[in-house]
């Protein structure tokens, strides 16, 4: 259904799925006085906690969908692995952004890859396996490559690297033969990711572009400026992830991420059809949140172009830290943490830590990019 403006203090919006971006959504849409609804199965999901309303359901029973859409004026998702049927259906009676459609590339990486060569962007050579038999006719310059599920991966989980053919054989059969992509192992500099936000009048914005440190396939820093993209790079990967989201007619927010390799050449790797970890910083540096445009961008109200008004260093903070070198849980030291200048913290409200687990993020911001790390080897100090 097409989406007429709505204003904030007079409309109530639905997200699918509960986690913490749905959490940061909800917190962004109650602070501009919208009604908030939130569907999820989870009984202690992070935004069923803080939404106005908890549809406690699974992603496709019709009774849940149906009670969304009575009481949304307009719905979003939170994670791309919700069904895109059942974005499709509800967009059949309210306005849904982003559409089934462009979720359901993304959710595959084969899609999703396809995609991005149709919008004229480098990404890794590759090719899509879907059966054991198609082994045979993979080019040998594919490897070494890395070997991912063409569905439901995330942080890492669902790829295997792997050397050679006989490798490849027995990745291929540890994925249980699931369709796969193989990605040729690329030799990379750093990584990176812009976030743009898309009306439905296609008029984008974007911001800053962010260098992201990942450790064991989880993103664990992203630094803005990106201290070591120059200007041009910068340029080419937003003018990239703005033909990326204009070419499937997106609307919403759209991460897209991207490889520097070592010889300098820019490389898509995959995108998020939503807010993103790496775009949490923009909660304390920017003048507007990932989450306040995904908010706006669904509502048909304005989308200005975010600034940044402070450097700014995010340090995820996972489930490890709530545990002492003894393998004990502890609370980890906030009041030291938050005594040092230029610390935001975010808390998911996660009933229980677990190592690898999102639980929240520390937002540093400073007057310069140096007192910004400064700050934040202080903080990982004081958790470590
Ligand atoms: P996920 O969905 O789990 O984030 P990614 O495709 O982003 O999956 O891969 C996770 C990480 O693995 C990347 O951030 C990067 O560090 C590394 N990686 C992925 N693909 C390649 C590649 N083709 N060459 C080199 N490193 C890669
Ligand atoms: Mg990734």
């Amino acid at each position: 259904m097409a989406s007429a403006m709505l204003l904030p203090g007079a409309a109530t919006l639905g997200v699918m799925g509960g986690g913490q971006l749905g959490r940061m959504f909800v917190h962004a849409a109650q602070s501009l006085g919208f009604r908030t609804v939130v569907l999820d199965p989870d009984a202690d999901s992070p935004a069923g906690l803080v939404a106005h309303e908890h549809v406690q359901s699974d992603y496709l029973d019709p009774a849940g969908l149906a009670r969304l859409s009575a009481v949304c004026d307009a719905i979003t998702t939170e994670f791309e692995n919700v069904p895109a049927t059942a974005l499709t259906q509800l967009a059949a009676s309210r306005a849904v952004a982003p559409a089934g459609s462009a979720v359901a590339v993304c959710q595959d990486r084969a899609d999703e890859k396809a995609h991005f060569k149709a919008s004229g962007v480098a990404c890794a050579p590759h090719a899509v396996i879907r059966s054991a038999a198609e082994l045979a006719f993979v080019p040998d310059s594919l490897l070494p490559g890395i070997l991912k599920t063409a569905r439901m991966g995330y942080d890492g989980k669902g790829q295997i690297r792997v050397r050679d053919a006989a490798e490849l054989a027995a990745g291929f059969a540890a994925l249980k033969g699931v369709p796969c992509v193989l990605e040729q192992m690329l030799p990379l500099q750093l990584e990176l990711s812009v976030i743009v936000a898309r009306g439905a009048d296609g008029a984008i914005v974007n911001f800053p572009v962010q260098q992201n440190l990942h450790r064991d396939g989880i993103l664990a820093v992203t630094e803005v400026p990106a201290p070591a993209v120059s200007a041009e790079l910068q340029a080419e990967a937003v003018a990239s992830a703005g033909r990326i989201a204009a070419s499937m007619g997106y609307v919403g927010v759209l991460c897209v991420e991207f490889f520097l390799l070592q010889d300098g050449r820019l490389v898509v790797n995959e995108m998020a059809p939503r807010p993103h970890n790496s775009g949490h910083y923009t909660m304390n540096g920017c003048d507007v949140s990932q989450f306040e445009l995904q908010v706006r961008a669904m509502a048909g109200l304005p989308l200005p172009q975010p600034r940044l008004h402070s450097p700014t260093l995010m340090l995820n903070l996972l489930g490890d830290l709530w545990f002492d070198a003894a393998g004990q849980e502890r609370t980890p030291v906030w009041d030291q943490v938050l005594a040092l200048p230029g610390t935001h913290l975010h808390l998911y409200g996660k009933q229980s830590a677990r190592p690898g687990r999102k639980m929240g993020h520390l937002n540093i911001t400073a007057a310069s990019a140096e007192a910004a790390r400064d700050v934040a080897q202080r903080a990982a100090r004081l958790l470590g």
